[in-house]
């Protein structure tokens, strides 16, 4: 069973929780002055990573709180999680602690 550590609540099962996306997508300050292009790409593109990807989860079936992790997409394997606004860790490896 994959473990998911919450940064609220602690280590509990996948099943607690959903995917909500990739992390760290920046609205534009002024959508009205934003290009179409630009729009289109906030609203529509992402990352495919192979390797270590910035996510965005919810803990829903616990505290209902999101939170960021950095998961290895080859490996399935969640090397870190953090609270929403904090700074994406400088990992490039590693297991969860
Ligand atoms: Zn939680």
């Amino acid at each position: 069973m994959l473990l998911i550590t919450c940064p609220f609540c602690g280590q509990r099962p996948e099943i607690e929780f959903a995917y909500g996306g990739e992390a760290h997508i920046a609205r534009a300050a002024d959508p009205r002055a934003t290009s179409d292009e630009a729009w289109t790409e906030y609203l529509y593109v992402r990352g495919n990573a192979r390797g270590l990807h910035a996510e965005r989860w919810r803990h829903i079936r616990g505290c209902g709180r999101f939170f960021n992790a950095l998961r290895d997409t080859v490996t399935d394997h969640f090397v870190a999680t953090y609270k929403m606004g904090e700074a994406r860790p400088d990992r490039t490896e590693g297991k969860q602690p």
